[in-house]
């Protein structure tokens, strides 16, 4: 049993101001792997008011010092990604090659877009021709609180690390208490980067200790948050009293539009998409919508994807399922595919109960409903689990509207090979981002969403300006 009750303030590890041991479930058998301790007000202020003291010197660093910082940064990650795989696959259930391949390689694909976006970064910009004496002053906003979640621990804290890094704001990270193991490491690899004491600080902790301490806390300028629209809510109200800014990334109900002229590995790619990382992903195409003449071929394809997936404890290899990550995700997730029978949904893979020969751990079937209408549960609701629901539609103008009918717009999918209808698509739908026939996006491209899948852009110059206070200067000689 892995034992890891300090926390990282001021450049070091650090035991906490008081004893409150919190024990991390390995969600493939269910049995404690690791014991951390979870913070109170004494430790968030600690790590408050080292960043604070450290803010001063690092924001006056030269931005190319803070760049070369978070270069060596990247490589100490890249070097140890190992290592990096064993604790995220341990804490949340990842299988271990695609802990090593996807959870890590977000976190070096991230700091390499970031890092080319600082060097590309326009820190003192012209207004323009016609104001020639004008000049816009990006600047760090201060003291960061960053609050991640649980599903893709590494993709978070880099995007939100190195961001917050190159911008110059010293940081408080409270990582989710379902994954703290890779945020320790992550912790240990700054460290060894040499950032100086005081810029980057770790407090574990839950949401209604740490977390709240932090988002209220009158010396924390900024929170950076990512996780649920539940919890995105509230930190919003916990942050009014101090009017402090809230970049959120929240959740998502991505609709994957599916026309008659998609190409033939469409419904493929979109099942497995769902599925992938155990269907927990904020930005997984969770609603498959496909045009009513391709429908019944594209059902029974789906069907036959979802059953040839396998499901495995995370640390065996190869390409199969994880575990979902604890136990409440487990039952909620259980919960709504049962309200999908009993709405009146078909399902047509999987169901509730675990996979055949799996009786310990928090293992889902790989599942699938057809005959989804828009009113059903499992079409509102962010099941975060593998479950696929199957939805039909007439034409491209109820495609869409029933694609911008959900409180959520954060990514939404298009299959089709007509260039003017994913250009239609890509306009009319709501939201932060549309990926078309299975190209995903680009280095350094926003990442965020609209409604109340958040506020916030992360990654490349979108994921610093976060990070920035906008200056306007006049006079300048
Ligand atoms: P969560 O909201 O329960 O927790 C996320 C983090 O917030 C954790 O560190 C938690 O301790 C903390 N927290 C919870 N309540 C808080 C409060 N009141 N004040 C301060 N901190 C609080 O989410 P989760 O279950 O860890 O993650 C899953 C959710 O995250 C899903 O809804 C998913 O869609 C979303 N998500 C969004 C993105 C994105 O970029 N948009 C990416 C990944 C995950």
């Amino acid at each position: 049993m892995i034992e890891k009750k300090e926390f990282y303030i001021n450049g070091a590890w650090t035991a906490p101001a008081a004893a409150r041991d919190h024990e991390v479930i390995n969600p493939s058998n269910e049995e404690p792997c690791a014991v951390i301790s979870l913070g109170d007000q004494a430790d968030t202020d600690a790590a408050v008011a080292a960043a604070k003291r450290a803010f001063p010197a690092w924001a006056s660093t030269p931005v190319e010092d803070r760049i070369a910082k978070v270069e060596k940064l990247r490589d100490i990650y890249k070097r140890r990604g190992e290592e990096m795989a064993q604790a995220i696959s341990l804490e949340m259930g990842a299988p271990i090659d695609m802990a090593s391949t996807q959870q890590v390689g977000a976190g070096s694909w991230h700091m390499d877009a970031l890092i080319k976006a600082g060097r590309e970064f326009h820190w003192v910009a012209p207004l323009g021709d016609h104001a020639p004496n004008d000049r816009i002053v990006h600047e760090p906003i201060g003291v960061a609180a960053m609050i991640t979640p649980w599903n893709w621990p590494m993709n978070q804290i880099s995007l939100k690390v190195a961001a917050g890094l190159i911008a110059g704001c010293t940081m408080v990270l409270k990582p989710s208490e379902e994954s703290p193991l890779s945020a320790m490491l992550f912790a240990e690899m700054v460290d060894e980067a040499g950032i100086p004491a005081g810029v980057f600080n770790l407090v574990n902790g839950d949401g209604a200790g740490v977390g709240s301490q932090l988002t209220a806390h009158p010396d924390v300028d900024m929170v950076s948050f990512t996780g649920s629209s539940r919890a995105g809510k509230l930190i919003s109200k916990s942050a009014a009293d101090t009017l402090k800014r809230v970049s959120l990334e929240l959740g998502g109900k991505g609709a994957n539009l599916i026309f008659a002229d998609a190409d033939d590995k469409a419904v493929k790619r979109g099942v497995l998409h769902c599925m992938n990382n155990t269907g927990q992903s904020c930005n997984a195409p969770t609603r498959m919508m496909v045009e009513r003449s391709i429908y019944d071929k594209a059902v029974e394809t789906a069907a036959e994807v979802a059953q040839s997936v396998t499901v495995a404890a995370a640390d065996q290899s190869g390409n199969h399922m994880g575990p979902v990550v604890n136990k409440t995700q487990f039952d909620k997730i259980q919960d709504l595919i049962q309200t999908g029978i009993d709405e009146g949904a078909r399902l047509v893979a999987g169901g509730t109960g675990r996979p055949e020969g799996l009786n310990r751990g928090f293992f889902i079937k790989p599942t699938v409903f057809a005959d989804v209408t828009p009113d059903m549960t499992i079409a509102r609701e962010e099941i975060f689990g593998p479950v696929l629901s199957i939805m039909a539609f007439d034409n491209e103008e109820q495609a869409l509207e029933m694609a911008n009918d959900t409180v959520y717009g954060l990514t939404n999918y298009v299959q089709t090979q007509d260039p003017a209808r994913l250009k239609r698509a890509a306009l009319a739908l709501r939201s932060g981002m549309v990926e078309m026939n299975g190209k995903g996006r680009g280095l350094g491209s926003p990442f965020g969403g609209m409604k109340q899948s958040g506020n916030g852009r992360e990654g490349g110059k979108w994921g610093l300006e976060d990070f920035l206070e906008v200056k306007a200067v006049s006079g300048w000689p």
